[in-house]
């Protein structure tokens, strides 16, 4: 099996983008992102304090998250349930900003993202997958773009959805999650050695897809 891993930080366009490299190499594209959320969810739900250690373990033990596909797209499910639905809002992500940086956050998932990977050609995209889950993968990218980029392109996407946005809070926000996810102890968001670096700022959603397509000839 083999495995295109794309690491990067929040709103540089990763999932977009792994999307369409999945779809051209027919491999499966793996959202991690959407696993911490669902872990995320179940915390918020159960109002766990993330801070008490024993708390955390014990919850973390006793979840079960699993990923499936319907109709082309990732669902997942937790405890049996497809939370899917639940997992984009703004308070599933601040939390899982937090949690991800719990060992038993992090050990809870490990396990899965791999056998992912012996089971399926993958695009995977996180913040440490080609740092940590699949360092031998056979293609790494680090995507990012400038904060205000970043922000930029957020704040389109809730304008054209008519929602309210406030620019400055966005780019805050997004530097707010860059710190917390660069600077955590375990498995922090970092270019790998071996990772091609992808600055998307003034690239085109195409431009990315052909610089990663590039990079995948040698599969
Ligand atoms: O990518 P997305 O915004 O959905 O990820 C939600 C949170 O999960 C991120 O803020 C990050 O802290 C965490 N995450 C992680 N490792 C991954 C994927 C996501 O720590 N591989």
């Amino acid at each position: 099996m083999a495995s295109i891993a794309i690491d990067g930080p929040a709103g540089a366009g990763k999932s977009t983008i792994a999307k369409l490299v999945a779809k051209k190499m027919d491999y499966i594209y793996v959202d991690t992102g959407a696993l911490y959320r669902a872990i995320a969810h179940f915390l918020v739900v159960n109002q766990i304090d993330i801070e008490d250690e024993e708390a955390l373990a014990k919850a973390c033990a006793g979840i079960t998250v699993e990923i499936k596909y319907e109709n082309d797209a990732q669902q997942v499910y937790l405890n049996g349930e497809n939370v899917t639905p639940f997992l984009r809002t703004e308070e599933t992500g601040n939390m899982a900003s937090k949690s991800s940086a719990k060992a038993p956050v992090r050990a809870a998932l490990l396990d899965l993202q791999r056998d992912m990977a012996k089971t399926y050609n993958v695009v995977m995209d996180g913040r440490d997958i080609g740092t940590n889950v699949l360092p031998n993968a056979e293609v790494k990218i680090y995507l990012t773009a400038t904060s205000k980029e970043r922000a930029n392109r957020r704040y389109k996407e809730l304008i054209e959805k008519g929602e309210a946005a406030d620019f400055d809070k966005i780019e805050a926000d997004i530097i707010e999650r860059d710190e917390r996810d660069m600077n955590r102890a375990i498995a922090p968001l970092k270019q790998a050695e071996d990772a091609v670096l992808v600055d998307s700022s003034d690239m085109t959603i195409d431009e990315v897809v052909e610089a990663i397509m590039t990079a995948a000839k040698a599969i």
